[in-house]
């Protein structure tokens, strides 16, 4: 008698093996490759950069590429490649083209300040990379040199125009705003974006930085973004979010209007401190020495490396990850009076 054979699911479920205390279930890994960045934004690292982890301490490609295929068989779907500066990590492309090699296939997008996108964009979406943020604070070159310590934006425009024309969409681009440094180019950064069809997201400068320089009464708020944001556009909410970290608004009308790619152009900000998503957070990170944690703000953190090195089998690490993330807290806590900022900074950890 013929058998019948079931077809697969088209876009099979995940198993929700990593499902926390509060009922949220884990799908997305940001995977940081390196502690090391070609920039030195004030607001993240110090000028002389930091102690750069050893090379034996960091995972290797191959140890890498088996936590990643230890997630998707806990049902995770996505994974962000991010540092430090992944682009620095000379065999990013190779890495790219592993992950997306794993079954069922992971979403793949990577963040980046641009550097080297130019170089790399092509290889990186013939490898199978889906997506990228680029990160760019400012359209002015002098601003940009004095925020990042160094004078690249003409690489990190070149980078993006790149990325565009190797089909990485939608081309989303990440803006932090300081006080005294590029707060007044909220407007200017949107026209940019929207007159080429790009995702602009302001991020909330989130105490982590090296020089412990945040400060609650000096960092932009998003509500003090969308004000900034409104004196020249009209912006309208799109509602729930799920689990995106940004809440994001359809632009219906402002400068520039005949010349936007999209219509309407689209913006988010993303509040961490001051508007916490962490009751829809799907998210874990997994440090470039193997540490993981289940939120940025996390003061402890579970070693993968130790166990991986140790031989521990595949059942065994997905164990050590499942108990990490049913102890995951309900909130990163940056809001209450005891807390204590993290000792990695954000570069340290994979923003
Ligand atoms: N080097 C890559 C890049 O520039 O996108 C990836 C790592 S970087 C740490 C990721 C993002 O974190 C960047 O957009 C950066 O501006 C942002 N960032 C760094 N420190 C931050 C902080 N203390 N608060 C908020 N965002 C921060």
């Amino acid at each position: 008698m013929a058998r019948v054979l079931t077809p697969p699911a088209a876009n099979p479920q995940p198993p929700a093996v990593l499902r926390d205390a509060f009922g949220r279930v884990a799908t997305d890994v940001r995977l940081s490759l390196t502690d090391r960045c070609t920039l030195r934004c004030t607001y993240c690292m110090p000028a002389e950069g930091l102690d750069w982890l050893h090379k034996n301490d960091r995972l290797s490609d191959d140890e890498i590429v088996h936590l990643a295929s230890v997630f998707v068989g806990l049902g995770v779907r996505s994974f962000r490649i991010t540092g430090g500066e992944p682009l620095v990590h000379k065999t990013v492309v190779d890495v790219v083209g592993r992950l997306t090699a794993l079954a069922p296939r992971p979403e793949l997008s990577l963040t980046t300040n641009g550097i080297t996108l130019e170089r790399l964009a092509g290889a990186l979406v013939t490898a199978g990379l889906d997506r990228v943020n680029v990160s760019l604070d400012t359209l002015n070159r002098q601003h940009f040199a004095e925020l990042t310590r160094r004078d690249r934006l003409p690489d990190v425009l070149a980078g993006i125009a790149a990325a565009e024309a190797a089909g990485l969409r939608p081309l989303k681009i990440n803006s932090v705003l300081v006080r005294g440094g590029n707060i007044d180019e909220a407007s200017a950064l949107l026209e940019w974006a929207l007159c080429r069809g790009y995702q602009l997201r302001f991020i909330e400068h989130m105490p982590l930085d090296a020089d412990h320089i945040w400060s609650r009464a000096k960092m932009v708020t998003a509500e003090e973004i969308l004000d900034l944001l409104q004196r020249d556009y009209v912006l309208d909410p799109r509602g729930h979010r799920g689990s995106a970290p940004a809440e994001e608004f359809d632009v219906l009308d402002g400068p520039g209007r005949d010349h936007w790619a999209n219509s309407p152009g689209r913006v988010g900000v993303i509040a961490s401190v001051t508007r916490p998503f962490c009751r829809d957070c799907d998210r874990l990170r997994l440090t470039a020495d193997g540490q993981l944690r289940t939120c940025l703000f996390a003061r402890a953190e579970t070693d993968l490396r130790g166990p991986l090195r140790n031989g521990a089998s595949d059942a065994e690490l997905g164990e050590i990850i499942r108990l990490a993330v049913a102890g995951k807290q309900a909130g990163h806590g940056i809001n209450n009076v005891d807390f204590v900022q993290p000792s990695r900074t954000m570069s340290a950890i994979g923003g």
